[in-house]
């Protein structure tokens, strides 16, 4: 299968001149910026970042490339900084691609339901015609169905691995089937990678140019106010995102908050190892349950509970100020809740809840 990125980019978006910021155009050491007609005094609010001894400058635009910021990631994550596009959440870069790979009336993307949602939203909002195959009754992909389903209009299929909201990871033979043979991208979602047995697609980068890997600051990283996602794909891919992204996409406020997040990788996995163990737990208690019918593994922070009457139990937690996602008038996940793995506290007032559940 050949991949050749400028077949599959949209015409306007090759032809296009990308926006020049003022900072883009000056390359080399100045002690006096007087180009981009910012405030030179001083900024209204000062923030101090742990571990920084001076305050944030933000009365300055942001690097548009957050180059700093990239290294780090580069070397937590061991991919090149070149490969790595930053955006305000994952959603920044999903609706990239759209814009990028997609012709609106004309291209087609393909996705796998029950899954993220963002994905068809971001297609109505382009007007990208999406292309359901719904998943086995394993949550698996239906390769089959799929082959079917590709046509040569279709530019983008996207995996949720681990998927939400069934919380299982897609089997790895299948992602490398769908790689190996789809001329299109492969946008491979890993937004729960560190919860996850399987490990990441990253080391595939170099292997496959029609893959993107996502990841995000929102889930194990716990920073999902911050509003910081990832994607890392080949070169040709990275440089069209920081063509048609906004040029300063990325505020400095973020760029060291997260700078200081990534210093504190321990803390995270430790996060990681307490969010499982309150996961066993709670597989354990909610399994024990009169009512539960079933309890899918999650390779994720979450669990996708079968119960009798869902709805009824959605009910009677929300007025007990207890709020889960209620995905029971979903296909395949009928009668199911998604319920996140809490802290201690919160899941003890969870399961003394449900105890007292009048099933
Ligand atoms: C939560 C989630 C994201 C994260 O989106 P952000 O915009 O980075 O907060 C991405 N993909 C999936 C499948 C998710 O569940």
């Amino acid at each position: 299968m050949e991949f050749t990125i400028e077949k599959l980019v949209r015409e306007n978006i090759r032809r296009m001149t990308p926006y020049s910021s003022a900072r883009h155009e000056f390359a080399g050491e100045a002690a006096i910026f007087l180009d981009a007609n910012e405030n030179s005094i001083d900024s209204p609010v000062h923030l101090v970042v742990t571990g920084k001894d001076s305050s944030l400058q933000l009365n300055r635009y942001p690097d548009p490339l957050q180059h700093e910021l990239k290294e780090k990631i580069s070397r937590v994550k061991g991919v090149p900084a070149e490969n790595i596009f930053l955006g305000n959440g994952s959603d920044e870069a999903i609706d990239l691609l759209f814009r990028i790979f997609c012709t609106p009336g004309k291209d087609n993307v393909i996705i796998f339901p029950p899954t993220y949602g963002m994905y068809e939203v971001c297609a109505e909002i382009n007007d990208i015609e999406v292309k359901k195959v719904p998943l086995l009754s394993n949550f698996q992909i239906n390769l089959e169905a799929l082959e079917q389903t590709i046509d040569q209009n279709t530019r983008l299929i996207f995996i949720c691995s681990p998927n939400n909201p069934t919380g299982n990871s897609m089997n790895r033979e299948d992602v490398e089937t769908i790689l190996n043979n789809f001329d299109g991208l492969v946008i491979v979602d890993e937004a729960y990678i560190n919860y996850a047995r399987q490990r990441s697609f990253i080391p595939e980068l170099t292997e496959y140019p029609n893959l993107v890997i996502l990841q995000t600051f929102s889930k194990a990283w716990g920073l999902a106010g911050l509003r910081l996602g990832m994607a890392f794909a080949g070169l040709p891919v990275i440089e069209y995102m920081n063509k048609v992204k906004y040029p300063y996409n990325i505020s400095t406020a973020t760029q060291q908050l997260a700078l200081a997040a990534l210093e504190m990788v321990p803390t995270v996995n430790n996060w990681i190892q307490a969010t499982e163990e309150q996961k066993s737990r709670l597989q354990k208690e909610l399994g024990a349950l009169s009512f539960t019918q079933h309890i899918y593994p999650s390779d994720a922070n979450f669990l996708l509970v079968k119960m009798k009457e869902a709805k009824k139990v959605y009910d009677y937690l929300s007025q007990k100020g207890i709020v889960v996602r209620d995905r029971s008038r979903v296909k395949l996940c009928e009668d199911c809740l998604r319920i996140t793995i809490g802290t201690i506290e919160e899941n003890n007032q969870l399961t003394d809840a449900l105890k007292n559940y009048p099933a």
